[in-house]
Formats: C-alpha cells, sequence, structure tokens
C-alpha cells in the first residue's frame, strides 16, 4: 500500500461513472439505482500472510491502510474442509468458513463489514464524520465493538425492542455511540436513520451499498479460493439483504480477471428462513420486485 497511488476507484454499474477512493460515496451521484462496483488497480490475487485473518487480503479492500487497533482485534473466520456435515450432506468436498466466536469477536460475521467500514472511513476526507446506519441485531452488536476498538462516532437508529432485548456491548459504557431507540417498529427506525443520514455532517453507512461491507464479505470467496487453489463450484449463503451473495459474485468476478482460478463463476445458493424471506418470496414469484413489507 503506498501512498500517493490510485488503489481503486469505484464504479456505477448503470452510468459507468467512476468516484475516486477518497470520499465515502455509497451511491450514485446520478441517482441510478445500480450499486456502486470497487475497480481495484491490481488485478491479480494476492494473499500477504504478514497479515492475520481477512487483512491478508487487503489489497482487494476499499482501504489505504490498517489501523493497528483493527489489527490487534481484527475479526476472522476458519476455513477448513468438512467430514461430518459433508457425509451427512453425501458431499465430497464441502469447505466450510466458519464465523463464530471467537474468530469474530461478537460471534457474527457483521464484525467483518463493521472493521473494514471503519477503515474505510477513516481513509477517506470524510474521516470524523459519524456513520448513520439503522439496526436490529448483530450489525448493531458489530458497529458498537468496533466503534470502541476505533474510537469512531456511530448514530445507531433501532427500535426500543431491539435495545432492550438484542443489542448488547462488551463495554459498559460506549462513548462513541449515540443510540436512538425508536418506539415503532424496525421500518420507522429505518426510516429515521435514513432521513437523519441526509443531514450535513453525518454519513449514510450505506448498508449494502457500502463496497467496505461487500468486499470484506468477499474475503469468503477469496479464502476459499486460496484454500482449494481454483474457484468453488457452488457458494451457499444465508441471505438478510443479500451483500453476501453479490460479494461472492463480485469477488469471483474479480479471481475470474486474475485468470489462474477458473473461469467459470461459481453457482451461488441463497437462502431465507421464516419469516423474513424478500428474496425467496421474489425469486419464487419470478418477480425482481421485493414485496413492500420487506422494502427499507
Ligand atoms: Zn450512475
Amino acid at each position: 500500500m503506498v501512498a500517493g497511488t490510485v488503489k481503486y476507484t469505484l464504479k456505477c454499474l448503470k452510468c459507468g461513472k467512476s468516484y475516486s477512493e477518497d470520499h465515502y460515496i455509497c451511491s450514485c451521484e446520478n441517482k441510478c439505482d445500480a450499486l456502486l462496483k470497487t475497480v481495484y488497480e491490481q488485478k491479480s490475487f494476492t494473499v500477504d500472510e504478514s497479515y492475520q485473518g481477512i487483512w491478508r487480503f487487503h489489497q482487494w479492500l476499499p482501504i489505504q491502510k490498517i489501523d493497528q487497533r483493527l489489527v490487534d482485534h481484527g475479526s476472522s473466520f476458519l476455513t477448513y474442509k468438512s467430514t461430518k456435515l459433508a457425509e451427512h450432506l453425501g458431499l465430497k468436498n464441502l469447505i466450510i468458513c466458519l464465523n463464530a466466536y471467537p474468530h469474530c469477536h461478537t460471534g457474527a460475521f457483521k464484525d467483518l463489514e463493521a472493521e473494514v467500514t471503519f477503515q474505510r472511513v477513516m481513509n477517506t476526507f470524510d474521516s470524523g464524520k459519524p456513520l448513520v446506519m439503522s439496526s436490529d441485531g448483530n450489525n448493531a452488536i458489530s458497529f458498537v465493538y468496533y466503534s470502541n476498538v476505533i474510537r469512531y462516532p456511530i448514530f445507531l437508529f433501532a427500535t426500543e425492542d431491539a435495545r432492550l432485548r438484542r443489542i448488547w456491548s462488551f463495554s459498559k459504557s460506549n462513548p462513541y455511540t449515540r443510540l436512538f431507540p425508536i418506539e415503532g417498529d424496525y421500518f420507522d427506525a429505518i426510516n429515521l436513520g435514513n432521513q437523519f443520514s441526509n443531514v450535513e455532517g453525518y454519513l449514510s453507512e450505506g448498508g449494502f451499498r457500502n463496497v467496505a461491507r461487500r468486499d470484506s464479505v468477499g474475503t469468503m470467496t477469496l479464502d476459499v479460493t486460496r484454500f482449494l487453489g481454483h474457484l468453488p463450484d457452488h457458494y451457499f449463503q444465508a441471505l438478510g439483504s443479500g451483500p453476501g451473495a453479490i460479494a461472492a459474485y463480485e469477488a469471483a468476478e474479480r479471481l475470474i480477471l486474475d485468470g489462474h482460478y477458473g473461469k467459470k463463476l461459481p453457482k451461488i445458493h441463497g437462502s431465507q428462513n421464516y419469516p423474513y424471506v424478500p428474496m425467496y418470496e421474489a425469486w419464487e414469484n419470478h418477480s425482481r420486485i421485493i414485496d413492500e413489507r420487506f422494502q427499507k
């Protein structure tokens, strides 16, 4: 990572407009309903063994350097070849990326997304502006955890029920988190968070539109490819709002461009469990539209 050189740009998948890495941008200025994708200058896949966990893949993470506190408190996952589950399922080559405590400090893979997001924002001119987000679960817990590690402010909108029952922290005091409990449902929390993130001086964290979230989860595809020596044939992922599946797709595209790991995209299998099944429903209905009641 050399200061002064361009490491990556962000490209709108609809209009093609490119954005520099200098700002924390999550949406195209032309109001395109499309994602921005990270385009890395370096096209060859590298694993930097001088780092631990996902930081080994820093060449394909949207960051410029790695804060020592995030190295010391880095979250990761364990990649291994399954024997018992593989046998139970009748599979010969089942590789598992296990996201769990203690590899992920709070027990969820959202830790990967939080640590890279904080590093991303700190490497832009927007550094210092509070990140505004809404979450009722693991995202909130991971972002609270890493806001303490890295001492970066977040404004978190969640339901009162989530505050009481689900959101927790290892620390008694969380001076970098402003939590806004909402008396209402999760969609009220999301709406208020979205409105607040438009206030001057604050940043919308971006959710699935945030490339740090997607590229951090994409390291699972990178690691399994490192493990196998080639791209996997199939990729299974539980889906919340979908960034994991998109991330696997984007990482596989980069690996194909490298040229050493195969030419075929893995078949990506998404799964959701009831009652939160917006993508499953849309898929079953052959629709590209997510039902209103699931929409953010
Ligand atoms: Zn655009």
